[in-house]
C-alpha cells in the first residue's frame, strides 16, 4: 500500500494513480492545486500545458490569478471543483473538502478502484477542518516539531481586536502578514464591529476584493496610493493599514505595528519594538493540531510533507511513538530511516 501515495524530490503530492498535487509531475495526468500559496504553485505553468486537467476551487482560480499576473487559469485546462463534489478521473474518485487556512484552500481524498481511501490535508488549521477518515494520509507538517505548541490561555484573536481598538485611539495602525491571514484578521476586526476604514496597497486591495467576491464580510477598502487612503495614512487618521510581511521593514515606521505570524509560541503577543508587537495569530495547526489530524483520520499510513517544511521527519517519528501508526517523512532528507 505504500506507493499510494508519495511526496515527490520536487513536492509534488502523488495520490493514487494520476493525481499530483500542489506540484509538476511528468507523469501525473490530473494536477490538483489546494490553495493559492506560492509553495502550493510549484510548476502550474507546466501543469497547464501538459496535464489533462488542472483542479481546483473557484475561489483559489481566483486568488492564485490575482497573485501572479502572468497565469491565465481561466479558458486553460484548469478545472473547478466545489468542497464536496466528487470528479470521476480514470478509475478514481476525487473530492475536496475545506481546509480552514486561506480562503479556497482545500483536502484531496482519492478513491481508487479497490476502494482505498488516499488522502492529503494540505495546509490546514485543526479548528474548523472536518477530518477525512482515511487508510493511507498525507499531511503537512509546518510545525511538525513538539517544540511547536500553543498552549495559550488567552484567545488569541480577541486580544489581537481589543489591541488594534485600543491603538487606534492614537491614529493608524498598521497590520503586517501574508495574503489571506490579512483578510481573515479584516474579518475579525468586522465581527467585532470596527468600522474605521482598512487601506492598503493595489495588491492586497486585489486579494480583498476576490475574498468579498467569495463571500467573506471585510467592510470595503481604500486603496493607499489613491487620495483618500493616501491623506488618511498621512494625517495619522484612525484607519488599518494592511501591508504585505515584506514592506515591514518601510511602512508605517512611525505608527503602532502589528505583526500576525504563527511562528511565536511562547507569548500570544510579544513586543518587539518601541510600538511593534507580533501577535501569535497563524493559519497553521500547531503540533497537537497535526497529531490530532492523524489520530481522528484513522490512517494506517503515514506521510508527512517533508518538502516545505524540514519538520517532516520528527513528525514522523512522533505520529509512530504516540500512535503506533507507520509513517514517513518524503521526500527524505539526507541520513534520514525510515520506520
Ligand atoms: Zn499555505
Amino acid at each position: 500500500m505504500s506507493a499510494r501515495a508519495q511526496v515527490s524530490k520536487n513536492g509534488a503530492v502523488l495520490l493514487g494513480d494520476s493525481v499530483a498535487c500542489d506540484a509538476f509531475d511528468p507523469k501525473r495526468p490530473l494536477r490538483i492545486v489546494t490553495h493559492a500559496h506560492a509553495d502550493h504553485l510549484g510548476g502550474l505553468k507546466k501543469s497547464l500545458r501538459c496535464c489533462q486537467k488542472v483542479l481546483m476551487t473557484k475561489a483559489t482560480r481566483d486568488l492564485a490569478e490575482t497573485l501572479n499576473e502572468t497565469l491565465k487559469l481561466q479558458g486553460s485546462c484548469v478545472q473547478t471543483l466545489e468542497y464536496g463534489k466528487t470528479l470521476k478521473f480514470a478509475e478514481e474518485k476525487i473530492t475536496l473538502s475545506k481546509a480552514d487556512h486561506i480562503l479556497g484552500a482545500a483536502q484531496v481524498l482519492v478513491e481508487d478502484e479497490g476502494g482505498i481511501r488516499i488522502a492529503y490535508t494540505g495546509d490546514f488549521r485543526i479548528d474548523d477542518t472536518p477530518v477525512i477518515e482515511s487508510d493511507v494520509l498525507v499531511v503537512e507538517a509546518t510545525y511538525g516539531s513538539p517544540s511547536f505548541r500553543r498552549n495559550f490561555d488567552v484567545d488569541v484573536r480577541d486580544l489581537l481586536v481589543s489591541m488594534v481598538e485600543r491603538r487606534l485611539r492614537g491614529g493608524a495602525v498598521y497590520v503586517f502578514g501574508y495574503y489571506g491571514k490579512l483578510q481573515e484578521v479584516m474579518q475579525l476586526l468586522r465581527q467585532a464591529d470596527v468600522t474605521v476604514p482598512f487601506v492598503m496597497p493595489q495588491r492586497m486591495y486585489d486579494v480583498t476584493k476576490v475574498c468579498e467576491r467569495h463571500g467573506m464580510k471585510l467592510g470595503g477598502a481604500t486603496l493607499s496610493t489613491e487620495s483618500d487612503g493616501h491623506e488618511l495614512l498621512e494625517s495619522n487618521l484612525p484607519c488599518v493599514a494592511f501591508y504585505h510581511m515584506n514592506a515591514r521593514s518601510h511602512a508605517g515606521l512611525r505608527n503602532a505595528r502589528i505583526t500576525v505570524s504563527g511562528w511565536e509560541f511562547n507569548n500570544p503577543c510579544k513586543q518587539i519594538g518601541d510600538r511593534e508587537y507580533l501577535v501569535a495569530l497563524s493559519d497553521h495547526s500547531d503540533f497537537d493540531g497535526l497529531i490530532e489530524y492523524v489520530k481522528r483520520s484513522k490512517a494506517k499510513q503515514v506521510i508527512t510533507d517533508n518538502y516545505r517544511v524540514s519538520h517532516g521527519a520528527v513528525l514522523a517519528k512522533e505520529i509512530h511513538r504516540r500512535l503506533g501508526v507507520s509513517a514517513i517523512a518524503m521526500p527524505q532528507s539526507a541520513g534520514q530511516t525510515t520506520l
